[in-house]
């Protein structure tokens, strides 16, 4: 099992490097495996054309280390409290990818402005608060974690599968790490087309919420009809 979660976390940080989600060393995948309470990550600072599932580090929910010789992504903290606030996910994935990154630094929500959004998001893509200087000082990446949970207030972790962190860049999430590495590319994608919406219509409103449901509940839940089953 271990084996396996080793290979899918690679699989998922080589995928975002397909997809033209990071450059150099940006960006990090994980997994966890709940019954052990043991997460998978990417280590820091190993290029991703040298990645072997081999170099993926093991740590416990409280992102120590408890198996592998190179340290683990400078956000394991990040991941580790996402994993211990939402039990229903098991991936984590984080990108600086363009578009999704911009929406972060311009400190703005993404509305679901379409059909596309809501195939995957049950509204718009939260955006958390800044964080205060002793948040900063004293843990950052825990703190990144406690500030993405609260903006998920109220929302299902599988309903909107992301949050951007304000000033930084979004960190996405699913019930596996290639989920998680499928719903990064996916909010690249609406985030660039809600980026060209504002554009060509400032003024833009969200999309009608009867159509957001009809889109949304048709992929998830227990009514969808989306595809062959087992989205
Ligand atoms: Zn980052």
């Amino acid at each position: 099992m271990l084996q396996s979660l080793r290979t899918e976390v690679c699989e998922a940080n080589l995928e975002l490097v397909r997809r033209g989600l990071v450059v150099y060393t940006f960006g990090n995948a994980s997994a966890v495996w709940p019954e052990n309470g043991l997460i998978v990550i990417k280590p820091s600072g190993v290029p991703y054309d040298r990645m072997t599932p081999a170099d993926m580090v093991v740590t416990d929910m409280e992102g120590r280390v408890v198996e592998g010789n190179l340290r683990p992504s400078s956000d394991m903290a990040t991941h580790a409290a996402l994993y211990r606030a939402f039990p229903a996910i098991g991936g984590v994935v984080h990108t600086h990818s363009r578009h999704a990154t911009a929406w972060a630094q311009a400190l703005r929500e993404i509305p679901c402005f379409g059909t596309t959004h809501a195939d995957y998001f049950h509204g718009p893509v939260p955006i958390t608060e800044h964080l205060t200087p002793e948040e900063i000082e004293t843990d950052y990446e825990g703190n990144t974690g406690v500030a993405i949970i609260r903006a998920m207030e109220g929302r299902d972790p599988l309903a909107c599968p992301a949050v951007l962190a304000a000033g930084h860049a979004p960190f996405c999430w699913g019930r596996t790490v290639l989920a998680a590495a499928h719903n990064a590319v996916v909010l690249e994608e609406i985030a660039a087309m809600a980026w060209q919406t504002v554009t060509i219509n400032p003024d833009a409103k969200p999309l009608p919420a009867a159509q957001r449901d009809k889109h949304y509940f048709r992929k998830h839940g227990p009514k969808a009809t989306y595809g062959q089953g087992g989205c």
